[in-house]
């Protein structure tokens, strides 16, 4: 299934999942997580009309950054080393997977400017999933207020892997509300405007709970195998 295709099935999905949440299409950003393909595979996605990439690993992101260029948005999505940072700190636009103090310094020493992160949330308290504890979350954000190059754009959250509606909803509803939270806390490094919540399986549901940016790759770019052999599996 070509990208293009992709796209507007997705699209048609997030323009239901807004209409039954009373939202605007225009506020929903989609990132293609390009982590299982080619470079080649991410460009047909910028040629299908994506601005924004995501990429879970520091040299996945090198690799297609060296050939894609400046012209999508890059989002860091993965688990970050601090030693890793001084390698992808200039090439992206937003990092999503701040979680911890050690992380945070290593970003703002190394950036030459703000940088937009997220949060990471453990909402489900699963042990595989990477993220702060949802009760450690403020205490830490009011920490980066002494790190000038760190922004904190919002909150981002992976949720269990199941299909099972209610457990998704209740995750991404702790994230939003959590997010409620932090705004009310007026703080100036962190206007936590964003939720980065939602992929192919769930992001219809994380849309009617309040994510501002999915990040979507099965479903749009597939994975490498998958396009090579027969169309990707389309699941929302
Ligand atoms: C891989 C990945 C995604 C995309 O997963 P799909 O199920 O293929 O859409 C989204 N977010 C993160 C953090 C990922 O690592």
């Amino acid at each position: 299934m070509n990208v293009a295709d992709n796209l507007d099935k997705i699209r048609g999905g997030i323009d239901e999942a807004c209409k039954r949440s009373n939202r605007n299409p225009e506020d929903i950003k989609i990132i293609a997580v390009t982590k299982y393909v080619s470079t080649q595979r991410a460009g047909d996605a910028i040629e299908a009309g994506i601005c924004h990439l995501g990429e879970n690993r520091a040299e996945g992101l090198t690799e297609k950054w060296e050939t894609l260029g400046s012209k999508p948005v890059w989002h860091f999505i993965g688990s970050l080393q601090s030693r890793k940072v001084k390698n992808i700190v200039d090439k992206v636009s937003y990092i999503h997977s701040l979680d911890r103090l050690s992380l945070a310094k290593e970003i703002d020493k190394r950036a030459e400017r703000v940088i937009p992160c997220f949060v990471q949330v453990n909402v489900s308290g699963e042990e595989s999933k990477h993220g702060m504890d949802p009760g450690e979350v403020k205490g830490f954000i009011r920490q980066l207020a002494q790190l000038p190059n760190i922004k904190v754009a919002g909150l981002m959250t992976m949720a269990p892997n199941t299909d099972d509606e209610e457990i998704l909803r209740c995750c991404f509803r702790s994230l939003k509300s959590l997010q409620q939270e932090i705004i009310s806390l007026n703080l100036e490094h962190a206007p936590c405007t964003e939720l980065s919540m939602g992929m192919s399986n769930d992001y219809t549901i994380a849309i009617e709970e309040g994510a501002t940016m999915v990040r979507i790759g099965t479903a749009l770019v597939g994975n490498e195998t998958e396009v090579q052999e027969n169309e990707p599996e389309i699941k929302n």
